[in-house]
Parts: C-alpha cells; structure tokens; sequence
C-alpha cells in the first residue's frame, strides 16, 4: 500500500503521487517570529515533521521548504512598541524557533525569511497589476480583486457569490467569512517600518510572503502546503488566488492541515493561563523527548488534548522504549534465532507501515510498537531470546524512531541548555527544583546566588512567602546551603 492523505482541497483522502516521479516538494507555513513559540505552533511543525520523515523513508527525495514569516502585523506593531527595527525585533525569536525545533528533535527544512523577499514580492504584485488581478490606492495600498478569481472560496469551501466587488480589509488576519479584497502591500505608516521598492515604498502584506516564497523554492506547482487548520481561510486561500492568478497553474495538488491543540480541553490562551511555549514546560521539568512523544500521540487531524497527566504517561511510554533498547542491547543472550522473534519484528514493521499509510495514523503506529515491546519482552523474561533475534527486534525499533524520535537520550544537556537560558533572561523564577534535578550537577555561578539571595530578602520583606522558599528550593536544590546568623545571611556550597 501507498501513503493517503487527506486533501483539504478535495475533502477526500486521496492517493499520494506526486507531480515528478520520486521527487515531492513540500511548503509548510512557518512561525511568525513575535514571540517563542507554543505547543499549539509545535503541534502542527511537529505533524509536518513526522510527514516529512515518513515520506523520506518512503524512498521519496523530499524537498522541504518552511518560511520564517519575520515581519507582518504584529511584529511591525510590536517593534514600533519597543523602539526597534523590525530586524532587531525578530532576531531573538527566530533564534528561539531554532533552537525549540532542535530541542524538539524537528529535521530542519531549508528556511527561507519573508525579509529578504521583499523585492520579489514587489515584482509579483506588479505582475498581478499588469494581468488585472491587483490594483492600487490611492494612498499607494495594493489590494488582491477577488472578483476576478471566480475559484475564490475554493479551498475553504465558501460560496463568495454576490460579494461586493470593491470592498477592503487590511488586516493579516480577519473574520472567517470575509469577502473582501485583500491587502497584497500596505503604504507606509509614519513610525512603522518600510521597504523602497519599484510599486513604491511599504510593507508587504503577510499572504504574499509565502506565494512569492514557495513559488520561488519550488516552482509554480508542487506536491504538497501544509500548516494548521487556522490557516486555510483567509491565509491559504489568499495563497492559492495570487499564486494562481499570477502562473495560471494550481499551487499545491495536497494540502494538509493539522487540527487545533487544546490544553486541559479548552482553548488555549494567555488570558487562561493555559498556554505553554516548550520552555516553559522544560522549566517545569518536563523532558524534550515526552513533549515530542505527546505531540505525536494523536493523528494530525483529530484534535490533541494536551495535559499534564498526559505529558507524565508520555515520559513513561518514552522511558518504556528506551529500556526496552537497553534491556536488548545489555543482555547476554544465547547464540541463535528463534522463528517468532524475527517474525514479530516483520510484522511491527509492516504494521507501522500501513498506519502510516493510513493518512499518517500516529496512534495505531505507536500501539503497534507497544505490542511488540510487550510480546518480545514476556520472551525476553523467559529467556526465549536469542543472539540473532536481538538485530530484527531493534531494527524494528529503529526504523520506528525515524519517524518518532525519541530514542536518542539528549535531554539533559538540552534541558541544561534552557536552564542557562532562563537565567541569562532573569527568568530564575520559573526554574522548578524538577529541572535543577533533572539537569543535574548544574552550578549556580557565585554571583548568581548572590542575586538569588537578596532577591530572596526582598521577597521576605515583603512577606512574599511563596517567591523566597522557591527561590530557597531553587539554591537547595543546586547544592547551595543557606545558613542564616545573627550577622545575616550566609550562604556556601554542599
Ligand atoms: P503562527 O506563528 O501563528 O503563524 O503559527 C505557526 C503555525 O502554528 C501555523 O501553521 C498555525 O496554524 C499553527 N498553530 C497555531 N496555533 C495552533 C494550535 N493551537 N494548534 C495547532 N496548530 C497551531
Ligand atoms: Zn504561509
């Protein structure tokens, strides 16, 4: 059997081919670089992700392109906020986005920055002019005429009939049912920032980042575009209706959709307090590898339930495989084979195969796994394991960890790694004795503790009970003892 997938432009699952022999070119909307991603961001990149490994070990030659969307509105609003370039705003979380995907063991895709595409974007907005699909304000805007592109509303499945040819909006993102035309350049705005091109001076509009993007990576048709399900209206849709107005030629054959993440079955949101980017679940104490696991538990298109118990179960499932690698290659075994040991390896492999297949079905993969792991370990506490059973049983395992991966045991030095993170931003707070175990005989520089101490007097004064014993639990927990004497705190190393 071959990968299917289900197409959100056909709203079947569909046989996977794609357009050049062995060769897929694949688009996934990236981050928009504002702020540290959340698990709900990870949710989907890690859906991708998995996509991406499947198809590669599906003997695929896999062309993988993200953007990294590194100026729209919020990120021109957030700057102006703060007094910075647009550059210097985003820096810092375009870095974060690398370093959590490489925490969360994501294989990089080529990245590309929506900043340093501004002139094509220019260039294919005078095109779309020249061909009657975009005109011009007067105030030097250019909007997207989405009268003049009967397919609009095609991936979305809105019926945009009788709309009203003219009307506007601006926005990045507005109301699911909007039939406007859409911003494809917005003239400059004193204090925000602005690009000089040759359709005049502004900023492009955030959809035109990834058609003008993609296009150029990949050519004006590929295999597959991918993002969460947020997306698909307007972003997606406005996508397909430039790319297409533009080459007369479909975008993307596939497109996948990840379903939105909720936390303790509720939306997440700041306002809720239920929202978590990964280092701040890393602060908690959780390891890298159970987010990941967690992430991976649900297909991408049933809707995953994050929660803390979850993400517990999750360390144990991990640690599960993880022993069970150990247990086959610690134990002396016997020389030989046994028949059923190779043959139960077939079978895994071949069931996580066809799960795969099956639209990317994570859950049924994983619990094919967990039936070998439970078989090959009753055999292996009856001593039934042979010498030679030990290389199918592990291949077995491995080829599973090419897609999952979280066999690898690197969470130490990558939660150690957030933890001097933290600290480097003031962030001392949120460090919680469950990380400070975890990353182990990490050492509190002298002056670090200094500050810990006196920020732990200032809490006390203030009768901030609760910030000075986690500070104390913080110093205890990294091996620092705090004495108090009648000349004041004193303070020395275990
Ligand atoms: P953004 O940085 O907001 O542009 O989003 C980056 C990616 O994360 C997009 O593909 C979004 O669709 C996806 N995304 C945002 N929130 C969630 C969520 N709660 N669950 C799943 N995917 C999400
Ligand atoms: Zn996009």
């Amino acid at each position: 059997m071959a990968l299917r997938l289900y197409n959100t432009l056909s709203g079947k699952i569909e046989d996977f081919h794609p357009l050049d022999g062995n060769r897929v070119r694949m688009y996934a909307c990236g981050p928009t670089v504002y702020d540290y991603g959340h698990i709900g961001n990870f949710r989907t990149f890690i859906a991708v992700d998995l996509l991406y490994r499947f198809l590669r070990q599906s003997g695929y030659d896999v062309r993988y392109v993200m953007n990294i969307t590194d100026v729209d509105d919020k990120i021109i609003r957030n700057s102006a906020r703060d007094g910075v370039t647009v550059q210097q705003y985003t820096a810092k979380f375009t870095q974060a986005f690398l370093e959590d995907s490489a925490t969360l063991s994501i294989e990089p895709p080529v990245l590309v920055r929506a900043t340093e595409h501004i002139d094509a974007m220019a260039g294919f907005i005078a095109e779309l002019v020249k061909k009657g699909f975009a005109y011009r304000t007067d105030d030097g805007s250019y909007y997207f005429r989405i009268a003049k592109f009967p397919e609009y509303g095609k991936l979305s499945k809105k019926d945009f009939a009788g709309m009203t040819d003219g009307a506007r909006v601006d926005l990045d993102e507005y109301e699911k049912d909007s039939a406007r035309d859409f911003a494809l350049w917005k003239a400059p705005k004193p204090g925000e920032a602005s690009w000089n091109t040759s359709i005049g001076p502004g900023r492009p509009g955030w959809h035109i980042e990834c058609s003008v993007m993609s296009m150029e990576q990949l050519g004006p048709s590929f295999d597959l575009h991918a993002g969460g399900e947020d997306l698909i209206f307007p972003h997606h849709e406005n996508e397909i209706a430039q790319s297409e107005a533009l080459s007369g030629k479909q975008l993307a054959r596939y497109w996948f959709h990840s379903r939105f993440l909720l936390v303790e079955g509720q939306k997440m949101s700041k306002s809720l307090g239920n929202f978590f980017t990964i280092r701040d679940l890393v602060l908690r104490g959780h390891k890298p590898s159970s987010i990941r696991w967690l992430l991976t538990q649900v297909p991408y298109r049933n809707q995953l339930n994050f929660t803390f118990d979850g993400l517990k179960s999750a360390a144990s499932s991990v640690e599960k495989l993880r022993n069970f690698r150990f247990r086959l290659t610690s134990t002396p075994f016997l020389a030989g084979a046994t028949q059923p040991m190779a043959q139960l390896a077939d079978e895994t492999i071949a069931q996580i195969k066809s799960a795969l297949d099956d639209d990317l079905n994570t859950a049924e993969a994983q619990a094919a796994m967990f039936d070998m792991l439970r078989k090959a370990n009753t055999a292996l506490d009856a001593t039934e394991v042979r010498q030679d059973d030990v290389k199918p049983l592990l291949g077995a395992l491995e080829k599973f960890d090419e897609i999952f991966g979280v066999l690898q045991d690197d969470d130490q030095p990558k939660m150690k790694a957030i933890l001097d993170w933290a600290r480097a931003e003031g962030r001392e707070k949120e460090i919680s004795p469950e990380l400070m175990e975890v990353a182990g005989s990490a050492q509190l520089a002298d002056e670090q503790v200094n500050r810990m101490l006196a920020e732990m007097e200032a809490a006390r004064k203030t009768r901030n009970f609760k910030a000075s014993d986690a500070l104390r639990a913080e110093l205890t927990a990294a091996g620092i003892i705090v004495e108090n004497t009648k000349d004041g705190v004193r303070w020395r190393r275990k």
